[in-house]
C-alpha cells in the first residue's frame, strides 16, 4: 500500500514523538549505561592482568622445578663420584673425580641461585596481582552499586518503554525503507535527536532558522518531502498556531 506524502509525513511525525520520548526515557537514565559499561570494560582489564601475571608465575613455578631436578642430579653425581673417590687408585685419578665434583656443587650453586631469583620473582608478582585484585574488587563494587542503581530505572520505564517500541514498529510500517533510512540517518547526525519538525513562527523547529513564506505554502501543501535548508531536518507541517494568526 503506497502511502501519500501526507500520511508519510504524519507516520514520520509519529516515529519522531515515540522516539523523542524513548529519548526522554534514557536520558532519565544519565551517565549510567556508560558508567556501568566503563567500568565493565576496566573489570575485564584487570582480569586480563591477573590472567596474565598468574601465567607469568606459572612459567616461573616450572623454571623452579626443573632447577630442583638439575639439582637432583648434580646430588646423584656427586653421591657416585665420591663412591668412586673411595676407590681411587692414583692421585691422577682422585683429582680429576675432585674437579667433577667440584662442577657439580657448582651447579647445586648456579640451581639455588636461579630457584632463589625466580622464588624473588614469583613473590613481586604475586604482590601486583594481590594491588590488582584489591584494586579490582573496589571497581567491581562500584560496578555493583552502579548496575543496581540502572536497573532500578530501567524497571521503572519498562512498561512504557516496551510500549512505545511496539507503537514505533506499528508507526514504522507502510513507511519506505528508503525514508525510514534517512529519518534514522538525520536523527543520527541531529544534537537533540530530531529528524522531523515543525516550522514554528516562520522557523525550523529544530534549528531556527528561518523557513521563506514560500517554502512554507509548499510544506503545508504536502505534495513532495521537504527538509530545512540550514540542518536538513524534514519539515512536516507549518504550526497551526501560525495560521490561525494569520
Ligand atoms: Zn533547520
Amino acid at each position: 500500500m503506497e502511502l501519500t506524502v501526507a500520511q508519510k509525513l504524519e507516520a514520520l511525525l509519529n516515529l519522531q514523538s515515540i522516539d523523542s520520548e524513548l529519548d526522554e526515557i534514557k536520558k532519565l537514565r544519565g551517565d549510567l549505561p556508560d558508567e556501568v559499561r566503563d567500568l565493565e570494560d576496566e573489570v575485564v582489564g584487570f582480569e586480563t592482568r591477573i590472567s596474565k601475571f598468574k601465567r607469568e608465575v606459572d612459567t616461573l613455578d616450572a623454571e623452579i622445578n626443573g632447577y630442583r631436578l638439575n639439582k637432583k642430579d648434580a646430588e646423584k653425581l656427586i653421591q657416585k663420584y665420591k663412591d668412586q673417590q673411595m676407590n681411587v687408585r692414583n692421585n691422577r685419578e682422585y683429582d680429576a673425580i675432585s674437579k667433577e665434583l667440584e662442577l657439580q656443587e657448582l651447579e647445586i650453586q648456579l640451581a639455588d641461585k636461579r630457584i632463589k631469583e625466580a622464588d624473588f620473582k614469583i613473590r613481586n608478582k604475586n604482590t601486583e596481582i594481590a594491588d590488582v585484585e584489591s584494586a579490582m574488587n573496589a571497581r567491581k563494587k562500584d560496578l555493583e552499586a552502579k548496575r543496581k542503581e540502572l536497573d532500578v530505572l530501567v524497571a521503572e520505564s519498562q512498561e512504557e518503554e516496551k510500549a512505545l517500541v511496539g507503537n514505533r514498529d506499528k508507526a514504522a510500517t507502510n513507511v519506505e525503507e528508503r525514508l525510514i533510512n534517512a529519518y534514522n540517518r538525520i536523527r543520527g547526525n541531529a544534537g537533540n535527536g530530531l529528524a522531523v519538525v515543525m516550522v514554528r513562527r516562520g522557523a525550523c523547529g529544530g534549528c531556527f532558522n528561518i523557513v521563506p513564506p514560500q517554502r512554507q505554502a509548499d510544506i503545508k501543501d504536502k505534495k513532495k518531502i521537504i527538509v530545512c535548508e540550514h540542518c536538513g531536518r524534514i519539515l512536516a507541517d507549518v504550526d497551526a498556531i501560525e495560521i490561525s494568526r494569520r
